[in-house]
């Protein structure tokens, strides 16, 4: 239909020539019954074949003349505002045809006319979409101009006023028209326009005139000077009253979500209440920290959110597909080794499997395999440990100094506390063993005390070691060993007194001598399984509205510090929470009581650095029961979180597991997780901060509880779970053995199992196969905060130790290289990201440095090793945790996905490439129920190039090489959906990881393995998994807004031709008819009214007869009735 569209060109053209006032309306009702039926894509096209140019120029050629004549004037500034509210160049085309300022100034001999008005505020705000028209606009006095169109409080002219205000806000697009309307008032007269509309307006008929209003704030909000110009003025104290209302009253709810964006948005910016945002934890590096965690420089627009900034953060979101490595040599390529190839012959000793003669089976007695491992993990027993005991802490006293105060339990004897420390801060260069040790009777905390007025702190010394700790620590002993025998509970691979010695080796910055209970009690999950939390609809701003509260009514905010990580000597209030922190993988650093029943909570950055919080474990006492306290943590640093999509912190009530129930539970409601006004106390860069609020209600009074953002594993956890399976495993068949891979920074042990099976006898054949069994390497917990990694390592250490027949021939079949924790240092002292260097350590395998990241440099060492010696893994897979997704999955490595995901013009067929790396995933996704496998993906990013998965794969050449993250939340698909992940589902997914590796048995020449596969139901597709793209977020964007930087309310290109529609039929602002109002205009029949009607009501309805009627009025273009808008379009 070449025809028709010509037509439209014709006539474009004609309507620029303007011939005669008659035609060119002609045309205009044919151009905007065309746009006004149909989608915005006539509008596009329209826009595609000069349609705003040709606009433009009609609406000079009028406009220009000395008496412009409005009956055709206004219809194309009508279809000027429609079509160049679709064209992102409007204001460039504009300022080109001279138009910008034409349209001002006939503004501005208009203003008595309230349509003619409307139509050229409408064709500002669309030319303002431009920042340079808005800018020329503003510097012709375009501001004042239109502030002076919108009156106070009227019923009159609404359409106009609200143009008016639309145009207002797209004028505030720069910091100077803020600044300018700031000084000259208009914001506070806006405000008061605001609050007068909701006193006034009863009928709520000007909901779309307080909507404009809310658009205006929050474009003036995107400047540090327009917030504060909004609070001096009282802004948050109207919007929380006017809010309160819109509430209450149906028709004005669209009214509360903007309002309170804006609240949360303008309120003033608050520091932490820290000295400092370093963490209370320092370190001494071997070596001074590199140049990129001197992240203090002073920021000095730290102000944030100038507007520029603004506008950088929207524009900064990385396109995800640049990230793939394109590059097909850096995919294919194998890299040099970082080190010598003299340096790898020193991992020979981590392969005692392959030195090991295996004497001991001549001999048929018992071996003991412990001969053979380092001294330093000989058996440290509690006996051990109690010798070397010291006093070095005392009952912290209550204000009046009552240091016996006790913890009712409900068990006359068995009163639980917990020691507090007062020692001094951290001593840098003091790392004391942990000689960590449970309060659990007042007679205890007496000892304790005395021992301490012998030793006040500062005086404490080796030297103390002495004489009295014979008393204590019997007592002590006795007392644990009463507790346990009256009220331990038998928990698989746990027992306390392993894990008090193991803990008393473990070495913290702080030093910590206390140990947290449910890691020295033990924890069993809980019996039934635990759905994600319902989210209770509008929570946000309900939260938010609190916290609003608190602003405007400061004088009834508590806000007293009641526990300080650095200040020991801190006296908490009788009838207050009490926090604690200072024990292995605590975080908690600050607590602020603000209200009766409310706490602000203050997490502790990463040891060595300002950054990563994120993970928090701390004990809460002296509560009341069955009220509901609500926490704060308010310094949070990630951009959204699983606890807006169901998630709950975890909570262990001590008085629960005396009476049976160690467990660890989901807890809390009214969860969420948005962005707060916290600042950092110095000139960081990082200026957002974001709050997880959640409410506890405490089932007993004064017990003693634990809350943690997942269940916690420490490193001693560790240490005394590999002493017990070491004991556990039956020797005969299980070659199990436990060395130090290397030392951390701080001093301790990085533990390296090798498990696989004992050969049946010394014979040739029998050590040959052993030798030649492929190795298995599988690391975790590289990130501290990501307890759950350790969680589904502990179900695969389990597992292959057990005697489970599955586990039995993967260790026939396979030897298994383990390093349970990658990051002991970061596990201790309850960091999120990083080792004691501040770096991720995930991040560090492409050259790792052999004494800041000695656990990486060694693991990188024995891959080195058993690749010179011909024994690459076939498998590797570092466990971690997603704080983000849900599910539990695989990133892998595939050259030709990595390719054609990037659409790369490589050609990929004549790639070959092994598609093994799939075979895992695949097996998972029908064996483990936590497992998606459409979560799994294969593509090598550049971001990721020195994380262990790429390094191992590309250095190592091991095709299979992963990273398998498991959900802190729980499932969306298969049987535990809607269900939150606890430990059993956890360690069941480390033993279905285990089971998966069969799968590789298959193809291999090894004999057995058919005859398990029935055993994991590799061909039983159980599980219902639901398919969803991999690449997209795994949640739909969150109901309320969790950022508020870029939320702005914006007037829909709908709302926008209403309104315009609504100015062409109705009649009520036109000239000579000014005194009446609006809602007299609205019962009029718009036929009534021709007069200044524009487009008649008649040819509207038929416009293509009135086409055929005026052809001639065209010349020659043929328009025949309907094709034009058939074609073309
Ligand atoms: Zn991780």
């Amino acid at each position: 239909m070449t025809a028709s569209s010509t037509g439209l060109e014709v006539l474009l053209s004609n309507l620029q020539k303007a011939a005669d006032v008659e035609s060119t309306l002609n045309i205009l009702n044919v151009l905007d019954e065309l746009l006004s039926t149909g989608t915005d894509r006539r509008i596009f096209y329209m826009i595609s074949k000069g349609g705003s140019e040709a606009l433009l120029s009609a609406l000079i050629n009028i406009g220009t003349t000395f008496n412009p004549n409005y009956t055709v004037l206004l219809p194309v500034l009508h279809l000027l505002a429609k079509v160049g509210h679709r064209d992102h160049c409007i204001g460039m085309k504009a300022e080109e045809a001279g138009a910008v300022l034409l349209t001002l100034n006939l503004l501005k001999h208009n203003v008595k006319h309230a349509r003619r008005a409307a139509a050229l505020l409408w064709v500002i705000q669309v030319f303002s979409s431009s920042v340079s028209t808005a800018k020329l606009i503003g510097e012709n006095g375009g501001l004042d101009a239109i502030y002076h169109l919108i009156p106070q409080y009227t019923t009159k002219h609404l359409t106009t006023i609200q143009a008016a205000i639309h145009a207002f806000a797209a004028l505030l697009c720069t910091k100077t028209h803020i600044t300018f309307a700031v000084s000259k008032g208009y914001i506070s007269g806006l405000l008061q326009l605001y609050e007068d509309w909701h006193n006034k307006d009863n009928q709520h008929v000007a909901l779309s005139i307080c909507q404009a209003l809310l658009c205006c704030f929050h474009k003036a909000a995107k400047s540090t000077i327009g917030r504060q110009a909004f609070v001096t003025q009282g802004g948050i104290k109207v919007l929380y009253q006017t809010t309160q209302k819109c509430m209450r009253i149906k028709g004005l709810e669209t009214l509360v979500e903007p309002s309170v964006q804006l609240m949360r948005k303008c309120l003033p910016k608050t520091p932490v209440p820290l000295k400092s945002d370093h963490s209370v934890y320092t370190f001494p590096l071997p070596t001074p920290p590199r140049p990129h965690e001197m992240n203090m420089a002073p920021d000095d627009t730290s102000e944030e959110s100038d507007l520029e900034k603004d506008f950088e953060e929207s524009n900064n979101s990385r396109d995800y597909d640049d990230d793939l490595e394109t590059d097909v040599n850096k995919l294919r390529l194998r890299p040099e080794p970082d080190r010598p190839k003299a340096l790898f012959s020193q991992y020979s000793h981590l392969c005692p499997e392959l030195l090991h003669d295996f004497q001991e089976l001549d001999l048929s007695s018992d071996p003991d395999e412990s001969s053979t491992a380092s001294s330093d993990e000989e058996a440290v027993l509690l006996n051990s440990y109690s010798a070397r005991s010291t006093r070095r802490e005392r009952t912290r006293s209550t204000a009046s100094g009552d240091s016996s105060t006790s913890y009712d339990c409900s068990h006359s004897d068995t009163v639980m506390s917990t020691q507090r420390s007062t020692q001094a801060p951290a001593q840098i260069h003091d790392y004391p063993s942990h000689r960590s040790i449970l309060s659990t009777s007042p007679g205890f905390r007496t000892t304790m005390s005395e021992a301490m007025r012998e030793s006040p702190p500062g005086q404490r010394g080796d030297e103390q070691d002495g004489d009295e700790e014979g008393v204590g620590e019997s007592h002590c002993c006795t007392m644990i060993d009463s507790l346990l025998e009256r009220h331990g509970a038998c928990i698989l691979y746990h027992q306390p007194k392993l894990y008090c010695a193991a803990a008393a080796r473990t070495k913290s910055i702080p030093g910590f001598n206390i140990l947290a209970f449910p890691d020295f009690w033990g924890h069993l999950p809980p019996p039934k399984h635990e759905p994600m939390a319902p989210r209770r609809p509008n929570i946000q701003r309900l939260k938010v509205l609190e916290d609003v509260q608190r602003f405007l009514n400061s004088a009834d905010i508590i806000n007293k510090v009641v526990f300080d990580l650095e200040d020991s000597s801190l006296q908490c209030p009788s009838d207050s929470l009490r926090f604690f922190s200072k024990f292995e993988c605590g975080n908690l650093r600050k607590a602020i009581q603000v209200r009766r029943f409310e706490y602000d909570l203050v997490l502790n950055a990463d040891a060595n650095c300002s950054q990563h919080m994120q993970w928090f474990y701390f004990e809460v006492s002296n509560m009341v029961a069955d009220i509901p306290y609500r926490f704060n943590i308010i310094n949070c640093e990630k951009g959204n979180s699983q606890f807006n999509y169901g998630m709950q912190p975890v909570l262990y009530s001590v008085k629960e597991a005396l009476e049976g129930g160690p467990h660890w539970t989901r807890a809390g409601e009214e969860i969420c997780y948005f962005r707060n006004s916290f600042s950092p106390t110095q000139g960081r860069k990082r200026t957002t901060f974001y709050t997880l609020t959640f409410t506890i209600t405490f089932k007993h009074k004064e017990d003693v509880c634990y809350l943690a953002y997942h269940y916690p594993y420490t490193y001693s956890s560790l240490k005394a779970h590999l002493k017990v399976l070491q004991k556990s495993v039956d020797p005969a068949k299980v070659f199990f053995q436990q060395q130090i891979l290397c030392s951390t920074l701080a001093g301790n042990s990085c533990p390296m199992v090798t498990i696989t099976a004992r050969p049946a006898s010394r014979g040739w054949k029998d050590l040959h196969q052993l030798r030649n069994r492929p190795c298995i390497m599988l690391t975790a917990r590289v990130h501290p905060a990501e307890s759950n990694a350790s969680w589904v390592m502990k179900g695969t250490l389990e597992f292959l130790c057990s005697n489970d027949v599955v586990a039995q021939g993967l260790r026939e079949a396979f030897i298994f290289k383990i390093i349970p924790m990658l990051n002991p240092d970061g596990v201790i002292n309850g960091m999120s990201r990083c080792n004691l260097n501040c770096e991720d350590l995930n991040r560090q395998w492409c050259k790792p440095d052999p004494e800041l990241s000695p656990t990486i440099y060694h693991t990188k060492g024995l891959l080195y090793y058993l690749n010179s010696i011909g024994r690459t893994p076939l498998v590797f897979c570092d466990y971690h945790g997603h704080s983000r997704k849900k599910n539990v999955f695989l990133y892998g490595c595939s050259i030709k996905e990595t390719l054609w995901q990037s659409g790369s013009p490589v050609d990929t067929v004549r790639l070959k490439e092994d598609p093994g790396y799939r075979t895992i995933s695949k097996t998972l996704d029908r064996i483990a129920p936590a497992f998606s496998f459409n979560s799994c993906n294969y593509l090598v990013e550049k971001s990721r190039s020195a994380t262990a998965r790429v390094v191992v794969w590309r250095e190592m050449g091991v095709l299979r090489s992963y990273t398998m993250e498991s959900t802190f939340n729980g499932c969306d698909q298969g049987i535990y959906k809607s269900l939150q992940t606890g430990t059993r589902e956890l360690q069941e997914m480390g033993v279905k990881f285990c089971h998966s590796l069969l799968s590789l048995v298959k193809d291999m020449t090894i004999l057995y393995s058919n005859r398990l596969i029935h055993h994991i139901n590799l061909d039983h597709n159980i599980l219902d998994h639901k398919s969803h793209n991999c690449f997209e977020d795994d949640e739909p964007p969150c109901v309320e807004e969790i950022e508020y930087s870029t939320y702005c309310p914006k007037l829909k290109g709908s709302d926008l031709d209403s309104a315009v529609d609504g100015n062409i039929n109705s009649v009520d602002e036109e000239e000579g008819n000014e005194g009446k109002c609006q809602q007299d205009c609205v019962s009029q029949s718009p036929q009534s009214t021709t007069k200044g009607l524009l487009f008649h009501q008649q040819s509207r309805e038929a416009p293509f007869e009135a086409l055929s009627e005026k052809r001639n009025t065209y010349n020659s273009v043929s328009i025949a009735n309907g094709q034009i808008t058939s074609s073309g379009f």
